[in-house]
């Protein structure tokens, strides 16, 4: 009787031990940058939006647990390239100097760099910004493109000044209270931003259309590959497309 006791006490701590290592999945660090809503933004104690949320489904398509971490801008693409997080969603877009240094899956999503200005203000268009002996203070996400794209079209150009910030909320505030005449930022926070604070609207002359995606380790190929085909995946039965439209619903 003892015996059969003991080997069914040792058969259940076997079952148990196969549960738990069958429960226990790798899990993936996604590191964003959670104030450019809505791809990622704070709620409570959570990072939301639609970042989050395709890599939520993507991870689990994949067969892995997610832990998303919430840094600078300008410490992702370093961080991800030298292995702190082992991929980066932060509306981030795909250019020529990024892809230097870390790997792009396939894009998910379109942005469109665009302008906020006080509603009186004097800037109408892109053109007035850029226009010679303009001078006008813009400010703009620290490392993002459209910081970059400032630095080389206004502040190099002698045309103007440059104000970079840590985030997108702290310059829209910069606005708000007047320290700065305008804000380049990607049209959806912007629109968010611009919803959030009164006073404020989004110039209607585009200043530059690109493409987000997902990056990596330079060497990641394996993880960017399975990456890519679960995107597909869940593009084509229609998640990812689900999850965009719930933040950012078709006019
Ligand atoms: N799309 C811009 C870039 O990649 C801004 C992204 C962001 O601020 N999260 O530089």
């Amino acid at each position: 009787m003892k015996k059969i006791l003991a080997v069914a006490l040792t058969l259940a701590l076997t079952l148990t031990a196969f549960a738990a290592c069958a429960e226990s999945k790798e899990t993936l660090t996604m590191a964003t940058n959670a104030s450019f809503p809505p791809y990622e933004y704070v709620e409570g104690d959570q990072v939301v939006g639609i970042d989050p949320e395709i890599a939520a489904a993507v991870c689990e398509k994949m067969g892995y647990d997610l832990e998303i971490v919430d840094t600078e801008f300008d410490s992702l693409i370093s961080g991800v390239a030298s292995g702190k997080y082992d991929f980066v969603m932060a509306g981030m877009t795909v250019t020529e100097e990024r892809k230097q240094m870390v790997s792009f899956s396939n894009t998910y999503a379109t942005g469109v760099q665009v302008i906020i200005v006080n509603d009186d203000s004097p800037i109408t268009s892109v053109d007035d910004l850029l226009a010679d002996g303009a001078n006008y203070t813009v400010g703009t996400q620290n490392a993002t493109t459209g910081y970059i794209y400032a630095m080389s079209d206004i502040e190099d150009a002698g045309k103007g000044t440059v104000a970079a910030f840590p985030n997108g909320n702290e310059a829209v505030m910069a606005r708000v209270n007047g320290k700065i005449d305008g804000v380049i930022i990607d049209n959806e926070p912007a629109k968010a931003y611009v919803a959030a604070n009164e006073g404020l609207k989004i110039l209607d002359s585009t200043y530059v259309v690109e493409d987000y995606a997902a990056c990596f380790a330079k060497d990641n190929t394996e993880l960017v590959e399975k990456f890519n085909a679960a995107l597909e995946e869940l593009t084509a039965d229609g998640t990812i497309p689900a999850i965009i439209e719930k933040y950012i619903p078709a006019e």
